[in-house]
């Protein structure tokens, strides 16, 4: 019997693992494991996709005229030149096929966000990943791992699950070293959460020349993960390619619609930014002074040292059991550390107790 063939490189990509977000026997579950933001949706965004369920049978803009325009208000950007897709993934992907494919190479540092590798064997391209510095990108790394087989850079500034990021000038250094030809990727998926005034979350490199995207999501800050919605600011000439290739109807009417009600919920980014700016720091104090090291972080979650990836796994146990679930990083080659996200002021004192309580009890 022949069965159909996908392509070789295909059954050798490893599936991506998502944060889960139920366990059997515990009623209540707080999920700390995907970032989602601490507040769920703005209530206006929660209305804009109740109004939707009499315009279910209609086909969305495939254009996102007014989402477009709605993110082009906000961020002071040409409508033009921004695209958007079923979540930021989708216009990963959309350009790992598009510029990468078989005899290409795609570059992404040590401990890089998953989709990458994902997304670059996809296409065919071989993906290289290069030394960080201290969980931080190390843009000479990056350089030297550059050939003339390469066709794209990710780069997630702040990374995730790291937490780590890279200023302005570091990130200027890194498309200044690259050649021209090669097409770098700023995802930006934590950018309302950064504070420190030495980031920038890659308008300016697009702006600057033909060879920078920058990756946006509304699944983080924006509290519309379910909704799956991104969007990318690009050059004119990549602006084309992703809008040839894409889904016609890649965002659905009611995430659209969600996506312009959430953008324009007065204050939403800067009380979300002003608690998870808080609320990080007694996160990673009440860790450290239960004596887990943690890495400094500009995302919106923490990643906790446990040392040893027995401890990791048994501290992940105990979490589990007491309701709570976080993000084991093993994938990302971190499998002594947890990922756990900065929910509300009672998630953090729960997850904070029993981190505190499950090295009290190892000790005792
Ligand atoms: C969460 C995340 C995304 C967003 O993915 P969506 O497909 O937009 O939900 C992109 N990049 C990084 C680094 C992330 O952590």
């Amino acid at each position: 019997m022949t069965a159909p063939r996908p392509r070789p490189e295909i059954l050798t990509i490893h599936p991506y693992v998502g944060g889960e977000s139920k366990l059997p026997g515990v009623n209540r579950v707080v999920k700390l494991s995907s970032n989602e933001g601490a507040f769920g949706a703005p209530p206006a965004a929660r209305e804009a996709f109740a109004r939707m369920t009499d315009e279910l049978h209609r086909y969305p803009d495939g254009a996102a005229t007014e989402l477009r325009r709605a993110i082009g208000a906000r961020f002071g950007l040409d409508p033009a030149r921004i695209v958007c897709g079923a979540g930021s993934d989708d216009l990963i992907y959309q350009l790992c096929l598009s510029y990468g494919g078989p005899g290409t190479e795609i570059v992404m540092t040590e401990h890089g966000f998953s989709i990458y590798k994902i997304a670059g064997e996809y296409a065919g391209s071989r993906v290289l990943k290069t030394p960080e510095r201290n969980l931080t990108a190390d843009v000479d790394a990056i350089l030297t791992a550059v050939s003339p087989a390469t066709r794209v850079v990710f780069l997630a500034n702040p990374n995730n699950p790291t937490g780590s990021m890279l200023p302005e000038a570091e990130v200027e250094r890194l498309r200044a070293g690259l050649p021209p030809e090669v097409l770098l990727v700023l995802d930006a998926a934590y950018a309302e959460y950064v504070e420190r005034p030495d980031y920038e979350p890659g308008i300016r490199l697009v702006d600057a020349g033909e060879n920078t995207v920058m990756t946006r999501t509304f699944s983080k800050v924006f509290g519309l993960g379910g909704m799956r919605i991104g969007w990318a600011y690009a050059p004119p000439a990549v602006v084309d390619v992703l809008n040839r290739v894409r889904g016609p109807f890649n965002v659905s009417i009611a995430a659209q619609e969600a996506a312009i009600a959430a953008l324009q919920a007065p204050g939403w980014v800067e009380q979300s930014r002003a608690h998870n700016t808080k609320y990080r720091a007694i996160l990673a104090r009440n860790l450290e002074t239960a004596g887990i090291r943690t890495w400094p972080s500009e995302g919106n979650f923490v990643l906790a040292n446990l040392a040893t990836t027995k401890a990791a796994e048994a501290a992940d146990a105990y979490l589990r059991a007491r309701g709570l679930i976080v993000r084991r990083v093993g994938g990302y080659g971190l499998p002594h550390c947890l990922r756990i996200t900065v929910g509300t002021e009672e998630e953090v004192a729960l997850v904070s107790a029993a981190l505190s309580d499950f090295l009290a009890g190892r000790r005792g």
